[in-house]
């Protein structure tokens, strides 16, 4: 999604009433290295905060999120490969003759992954594909050197209104894939490999990585697991991430408790790099979405649309996009 306010981000986060949070998360980031090699007093993986909702802003006229990787470079290192997290929490539009949505903009230098959690989302790109994704589903999107699209709440949806929950997460690439070219992968939610839990406790949809041996559906330019977990209440159970991998969990619809610390809905829980269990308890019926990524520790700079290593390279992106380069796509 193009995020024009992202020049405005450090503004933001002085501003902002989580700032402090913001803050606390990259000072711990400094303290990483401490983390890692200090030698875990107990078998849980530490939670190094939870960071609560914040005001939404609107992107286009169809998405109104809360965005959890603000921009300013510590948090984005923090959970690098990740880059931006954008949750639309559930809210309700009222019917529209008018689409609406996000329309044309480029992309370029990372990969646009949009989860529908309630309601539809449609999506056209400059090299032709496609796709309608409503709940359950996922597009992933490749943008590599560079493509066009337009997002949109589908038509019917337009038309009849409703509940519309979704996120938008960015994978930053890897230097070397920057300029991969675009491509787009299409993830209806039955096609999802996925792990039932002990005791009707629930199931892991395995995106991208790995779960107990259950292979994910998604490619990724480096590595990743990312989960879509359907908890019952009263579930309670264990799980690994690697150790030195950022993660997080973003609590999408009911509560947990993650080793000890209470997590409610649409609230983020962010990991500290260390080995240990992740145990999770929910009360509710819960929805949790699971990042872990093996941080790509390369400079880089990003500039509304673009994350690439340099602005050297921001500045031919700008100009590859003024004169065409990244195709045609009609509004
Ligand atoms: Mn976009």
């Amino acid at each position: 999604m193009f995020n024009s306010r992202i020049m405005e981000r450090k503004d933001f986060i002085k501003k902002s009433v989580w700032g402090s949070l913001v803050a606390y998360v990259a000072g711990s980031f400094n303290n990483k290295v401490s983390a890692i090699n200090r030698l875990a007093t107990s078998n849980y993986r530490g939670v190094e905060g939870v960071l609560s909702p914040t005001n939404t802003h609107m992107v286009g006229n169809g998405f109104q999120v809360m965005n959890y990787f603000p921009n300013g470079k510590g948090f984005q290192e923090r959970m690098s490969p990740f880059f931006l997290l954008d949750f639309n929490a559930e809210v309700n539009f009222p019917p529209s003759e008018l689409s609406r949505g996000v329309g044309v903009h480029p992309h370029r230098g990372i990969e646009t992954i949009t989860f529908a959690y309630k309601g539809g989302v449609e999506h056209h790109d400059s090299k032709g594909n496609h796709g309608i994704i409503n709940k359950g589903d996922i597009q992933w999107m490749t943008a590599g050197g560079g493509v066009l699209h337009k997002e949109y709440h589908e038509k019917n949806f337009d038309k009849n209104g409703g509940a519309f929950e979704m996120v938008q997460l960015w994978i930053n690439l890897p230097k070397k894939h920057k300029m991969t070219p675009a491509k787009y992968q299409s993830i209806p939610h039955q096609t999802k490999p996925k792990h039932t839990l002990d005791g009707n406790m629930g199931v892991v949809h395995v995106v991208a990585g790995e779960y107990q041996g259950v292979k994910g559906i998604a490619s990724t330019f480096s590595p990743v697991h990312m989960y879509d977990m359907h908890l019952n209440p009263g579930a309670d159970f264990k799980f690994h991430l690697p150790a030195g991998y950022n993660s997080g969990i973003l609590v999408v619809d009911g509560d947990i408790n993650v080793n000890g610390h209470d997590a409610p809905e649409n609230h983020y829980v962010q990991l500290k790099n260390e080995a240990g269990d992740i145990h999770i308890k929910a009360s509710n019926k819960t929805t949790l979405l699971v990042l872990s990524g093996e941080p790509l520790n390369e400079p880089f700079v990003g500039y509304g649309p673009f994350v690439m290593n340099t602005e050297a390279e921001i500045h031919q992106a700008i100009e590859d996009y003024n004169q065409g380069k990244f195709g045609f796509l009609q509004d």
